[in-house]
């Protein structure tokens, strides 16, 4: 029998669950499983405010997470797609052909069109990006002014983890809204209080207008002057989807149907940051790990289901709850309904950042249980949470807090 061969692009949370999952569960070895990544490591993204601010690498080698499962690793970057000829271009490595591929290339800072953003501040996307944060960060006099723009989860985590770890170090947090705008009226009294203790100025409803070499200024002319400035505003998706021709949003993430297949190429398959859906799964889908391998995971199951003449079923996902570090000792933790939208309780504190910190290694050890107990990545579609979960998901002695 000619096994399919099965060609996964990065080697992030999504594509690393899709591999593990695929090969382990492939028990007819239907599926050649090649996984294909630039670097030899896997970075814990969602630390990389904690690499930026020199505490963790949140590294760990892919060889070694691969274990004994069939799948062949190739380091590389990946340069171009052919999608009429089906092989996908690897410098070094030359043409690697395939009869299904996974997308799995993830994001990366938005690439944004304001003046002097790509020239005077940082990122914070990836590893490489975090590293020469970090030493720069590491370089700065006390009394140096950090300023993050971006009020979402990324901004907010990375403005609080340098304002912990740095105390010398006055930290502005910039946004066009209000910072965590997602949050229950609760969890965001909550994240005032906690910028006002930690020492992070909050400019809201404020626009940058552009970014010059020491300074922000705003569409209102004032001027936010800054030694080290961060972008953490918006994310899109890695450029090779829309590059290559695939069906791609306005963010350039691949454009999936309820199968996790490319609506215009169906050999190709996406899931995590860097492909959405065109209909609803359930709820609209964040980039974020907590989606990125549940979306992975049934992306593998569909394609065993493919090779083995099964029906593919379509995903469905709803939320439970949205997490936040604020530095080491405090985290927020939001319940939410299933679409995503806040409830009212939170946690937060010293038990939120215990249960945000429990969340972030149950989202790298999937990995790992995926290998050693394929299928174990399991997760909750729309209509599918049990009542008392919530309770379920608290962290041991947590004390829920209601506002
Ligand atoms: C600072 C920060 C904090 C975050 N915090 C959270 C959080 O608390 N909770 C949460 O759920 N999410 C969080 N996120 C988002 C989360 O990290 C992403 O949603 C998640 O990493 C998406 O997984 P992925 O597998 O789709 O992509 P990635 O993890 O980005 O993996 C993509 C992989 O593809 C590789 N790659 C890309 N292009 C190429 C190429 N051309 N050739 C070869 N390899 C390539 C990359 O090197 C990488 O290994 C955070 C992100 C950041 C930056």
């Amino acid at each position: 029998m000619n096994k399919a061969r099965i060609v996964i692009l990065g080697a992030g949370y999504a594509g690393m669950m899709a591999a593990l999952r695929l090969a382990g569960k492939d028990r007819n070895q239907r599926a050649d499983v090649t996984l294909i990544n630039a670097s030899d490591v896997f970075y814990e993204r969602v630390r990389m405010h904690q690499v930026a601010t020199n505490q963790t690498s949140a590294s760990h080698s892919i060889r070694k997470l691969l274990g004994k499962r069939p799948i062949t690793f190739i380091q590389g970057w990946v340069r171009a797609l052919d999608l009429e000829r089906q092989v996908v271009q690897v410098d070094g490595q030359g043409e690697i052909g395939y009869d299904y591929l996974v997308y799995t290339l993830g994001s990366i800072p938005a690439q944004v069109k304001l003046p002097g953003v790509h020239e005077h501040l940082y990122a914070i996307g990836s590893p490489k990006q975090a590293a020469v944060l970090r030493e720069r960060l590491i370089a700065l006099h006390p009394g140096s002014r950090v300023a993050v723009v971006g009020g979402g989860l990324t901004g907010i985590e990375t403005a609080t983890e340098i304002a912990e770890a740095y105390p010398g170090l006055p930290v502005s947090l910039v946004t066009a809204g209000t910072p965590g705008q997602g949050l229950s009226q609760g969890g965001q009294a909550y994240l005032t209080r906690s910028f006002a203790e930690m020492g992070v100025t909050v400019y809201d409803h404020t626009r940058v207008a552009q970014v010059e070499a020491d300074a922000l200024v705003t569409e209102s002319g004032e001027r936010i002057p800054f030694e080290v400035g961060i972008w953490a505003g918006s994310f899109e998706a890695a450029p090779l989807a829309r590059e290559a021709g695939l069906a791609v949003n306005a963010k350039g993430q691949m454009r999936i149907d309820r199968y996790m297949r490319s609506i215009s190429h169906p050999a190709v398959y996406g899931a995590g940051d860097g492909a959405a859906p065109v209909e609803d799964p359930g709820a609209p889908l964040r980039m974020a790990c907590a989606v990125a391998l549940p979306m992975a995971a049934h992306t593998a199951d569909n394609l065993l289901a493919r090779l083995e003449d099964r029906p593919q079923q379509p995903f469905n996902f709803g939320y439970v709850v949205q997490c936040v570090s604020l530095g080491r000792r405090r985290g927020l933790l939001q319940f939410v309904h299933p679409d995503d939208s806040p409830k009212e309780r939170i946690v937060t504190g010293r038990m939120g950042a215990i249960a945000k910190e429990m969340i972030v290694q149950y989202a790298y050890r999937s990995l790992p249980a995926e290998r050693i107990l394929p299928g174990a990545q399991v997760w909750l579609g729309k209509g599918q949470l049990p009542a008392g979960v919530e309770d379920a998901a608290l962290p041991p002695d947590a004390k829920p807090v209601h506002s």
